[in-house]
């Protein structure tokens, strides 16, 4: 490789996304240096004027160039774009690879598929996706995963569950997977910097990805004030008063952490009643009962002011007791209100990561959601599709949760072997019958 570019990491402590983004480095083999700038304030502040006025972690710099936060980094490296700039492209293009079992997504799911296909023998690829680890690597706080009395780190898990996977035999790539070509066989993998694979099998284990609103003012403050991670985010605002948008699981841990940091959590929910588990809510009811949290029921966030330089000022709600105030914008009884807060964490919800998998005939929901066989017995994660197994918060809307997204890894892991026995036997009674044709 020629000279390595000088790579630079403003990181923070407990940040998962800089977790990720050092991960991204190290997987190609490339040196950096990092600086914390938790409890430096000339560091935050030396980090805040080189990222054009951004106030998140990570920022990476390669060479002196802004490259950004994780989202950034993450957007380079599906395009290969990031190669590029670290000086990794070689001449002449990548060979196709056949792989017996691919796994999209190192997320719970992927990796227990991982663990139990590579005990299996079928060497599975796994690919990382544009979030490696998946979801629970943005939590610091698992306390219900069996078999942890004491809790354990999200991105610790994770990390044990890829060393465990590793030692198995599963391969983990940085890359996204951009199609799957279910017309041929073995199927054609492609991924969005261009490397192509076929494959006997695909574990769809893609899980899913947080959701936005597409209100004013979220765009231009994303990541100055305005965030999808509270665990990430949340230590740049203290003393600040921050607005928690949304009503389920997420949204009551995320608003709970924040107290650390907050001077008062506000959650606005657009509904009555909470989807959150009753643990999370009476854990929010205690901190209510203590003054840290307020909850605006039947309210909405329609915009969000403020800047890049200075962050967000205040936000604009709307509240209406019937609920879900935007549908009744008419309503005289809708009451709109200005709201100062200094930082908004969205917390509403996920959309499935399946746009790879159009076109291969495999059946979604109208959420895209992937369909699987279900019931009893064996072949519960196949699609439609043979081949294609399903696992995790790509398949399961309802439960979302790491024992369950483990419990289907580890079913479609079971259902491919079964399959890829089944293909390896026909194969060979195939050759077995055209050999004795021939003779
Ligand atoms: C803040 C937070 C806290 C949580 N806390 C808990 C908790 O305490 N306990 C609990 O049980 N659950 C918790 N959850 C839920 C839990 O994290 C999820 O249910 C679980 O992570 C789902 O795992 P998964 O593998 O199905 O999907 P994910 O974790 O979403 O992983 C999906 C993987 O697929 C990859 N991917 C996506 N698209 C592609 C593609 N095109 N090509 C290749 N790869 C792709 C992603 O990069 C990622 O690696 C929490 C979730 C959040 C957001």
């Amino acid at each position: 490789m020629s000279e390595q570019p000088r790579v630079e990491i403003y990181t923070k402590t407990q940040c998962p996304y800089c977790d990720k983004a050092k991960d991204l480095f190290d997987s190609k083999g490339i040196e950096y240096e990092t600086y914390n700038v938790t409890g430096d304030d000339e560091l935050f502040e030396e980090m805040v004027e080189r990222a054009d006025g951004r106030k998140t972690a990570p920022e990476v710099f390669i060479d002196d160039e802004l490259i950004g936060g994780w989202d950034e980094t993450s957007a380079l490296e599906e395009t290969g774009e990031l190669d590029e700039k670290l000086g990794l492209v070689t001449d002449g293009g990548s060979e196709t690879e056949h792989r017996k079992l691919i796994i999209a997504g190192t997320g719970i799911a992927g990796l227990t598929a991982a663990i139990y296909a590579g005990r299996g023998d079928n060497q599975p690829l796994v690919i990382e996706g544009d979030e490696p680890g998946g979801q629970l690597t943005l939590t610091t706080d698992v306390a219900n995963y069996p078999g942890f009395p004491e809790g354990i780190s999200g991105p610790e898990l994770v990390n044990n569950m890829k060393e465990q996977a590793k030692q198995f035999g599963a391969e983990l790539k940085n890359g996204i997977i951009e199609s799957v070509d279910a017309d041929q066989r073995p199927f054609r993998v492609e991924l969005t910097n261009g490397d192509v694979y076929t494959t006997d099998a695909l574990i769809a284990a893609s899980g899913a990805s947080a959701r936005t609103l597409g209100i004013p003012g979220e765009d231009e403050l994303m990541g100055y004030g305005l965030s999808t991670c509270a665990t990430c985010d949340g230590a740049f605002f203290r003393d600040e008063d921050m607005l928690v948008v949304g009503g389920g699981d997420a949204a009551m841990e995320e608003a709970t952490f924040l107290t650390k940091f907050a001077d008062t959590v506000y959650i606005a929910h657009r509904r009555e009643e909470f989807r959150a588990e009753q643990y999370w809510i009476d854990r929010v009811h205690e901190k209510v009962e203590d003054g840290e949290i307020e909850i605006m029921k039947n309210t909405e966030i329609t915009e969000i002011h403020g800047s890049q330089e200075e962050g967000v000022d205040h936000v604009t709600l709307v509240e209406n007791e019937q609920g879900h105030p935007t549908d009744r914008l008419d309503d005289p009884e809708t009451n709109e209100f200005e709201f100062d807060v200094g930082a908004v964490f969205f917390a509403i919800g996920h959309t499935p990561n399946t746009d790879y998998l159009e076109g291969t005939g495999v059946t979604m929901d109208d959420e895209g959601y992937l369909r699987t066989q279900g019931g009893d017995g064996g072949g519960q994660t196949e699609t439609d599709v043979p081949g294609i197994f399903g696992a995790g918060d790509v398949v399961d809307y309802h439960y979302q949760q790491a024992v369950t997204a483990a419990g289907m890894g580890s079913k479609a892991a079971l259902d491919a072997d079964e399959y890829l026995e089944d293909l390896e036997r026909a194969e060979s009674s195939a050759e077995t019958e055209a050999a004795a044709a021939d003779d």
